[in-house]
């Protein structure tokens, strides 16, 4: 019994989102379009195939073939080739989305650019879901991946972030995490909440959210298990206060028309377009 459909497929490159821990987390699109694909292409062939048997999805011969980073440039030729060929193909990474801190930029890019349709089945991704459960804004994030190893590269890594005006999402491994955070705490200083989510949608999920100086001195104390993904919320000067925010506004309006006030305010503070505007508005009037 499988929850697949075998569909018609149009010629093209088909990027899979896979379970990032529950297996029933995979949409039906990607079932049917494992069913149904021409080729397969997965990072991690032995994952794609369990995952397959788990739903019931045959290979019935179709070929299965191993792309990753460090077979890219050699199994490329051969996907595209498929594609030449009019067939279609999908293409899955071990866990989650594709190119998302995983292989499949580089065949996105050279299918494209050679004509062919590439095109997404959308689902699972940790930062998403790491994102959804934190309780840090969401209107704006920034997605760093993973930091260098080093601890001063990756403190310079930091540094280039301090400023963005959104929420931070980091890739980390569990027992890198403490040196991370303590890092962090070097950099954006102890106070910016932060969070810890692990193992989501798995057994032993959890989430820790506390002030980075709190959060770095907890996980310190651990042996984490599982995978990571931390976040931390953006930073004072970029969260500034509607007080501030109108003063600068007000400022602006001396000199710009309401539309490059507006627009340099955003800028300077990150915050929303829309709410900026009303506030100008409202100065104007009185
Ligand atoms: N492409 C994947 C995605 O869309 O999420 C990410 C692949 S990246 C190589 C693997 C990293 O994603 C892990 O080291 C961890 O930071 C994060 N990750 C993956 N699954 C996770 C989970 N279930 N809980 C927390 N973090 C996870």
């Amino acid at each position: 019994m499988t929850a697949a459909n075998r569909v018609a497929l149009a010629p093209g490159l088909y990027f899979l989102a896979t379970p990032i821990g529950t297996a029933r987390d995979i949409t039906l699109r990607a079932l049917d379009i494992l069913a149904s694909a021409d080729v397969l292409a997965a990072e991690d062939t032995r994952s794609l195939r369990k995952l397959m048997d788990i739903h019931g999805v045959a290979l019935d011969g179709r070929p299965l073939i191993s792309y990753h980073d460090h077979n890219g440039a050699k199994t490329r030729p051969a996907l595209i080739a498929a594609l030449e060929q009019g067939k279609s193909v999908a293409y899955a990474s071990e866990a989650g989305t594709p190119l998302i801190a995983d292989p499949g930029y580089q065949l996105g890019r050279v299918a494209r650019e050679a004509g062919h349709l590439v095109t997404a089945a959308p689902g699972p991704s940790a930062l998403l879901s790491a994102l959804t459960v934190s309780g840090l804004a969401t209107d704006s994030f920034f997605f760093a991946g993973f930091a260098p190893n080093a601890s001063g590269q990756r403190q310079s890594f930091f540094r280039g972030l301090a400023e963005v005006p959104g929420t931070l999402v980091f890739y980390e491994s569990p027992n890198r995490v403490a040196k991370s955070l303590a890092d962090m705490v070097k950099v954006f200083g102890p106070e910016r909440e932060a969070v810890m989510a692990r193992e989501l949608t798995k057994k032993f999920e959890e989430v820790c959210r506390a002030q980075l100086g709190e959060l770095a001195l907890q996980m310190s104390e651990r042996k984490l298990k599982g995978e990571v993904v931390l976040l931390v919320a953006r930073g004072e000067e970029a969260a500034l206060d509607e007080e501030a925010v109108r003063n600068m506004l007000k400022d602006a309006l001396k000199s710009h028309s309401v539309k490059d006030a507006v627009s340099s305010i955003v800028q300077d503070t990150g915050w929303k377009r829309r709410d900026v505007y009303q506030m100008a508005l409202t100065l104007e009037k009185e």
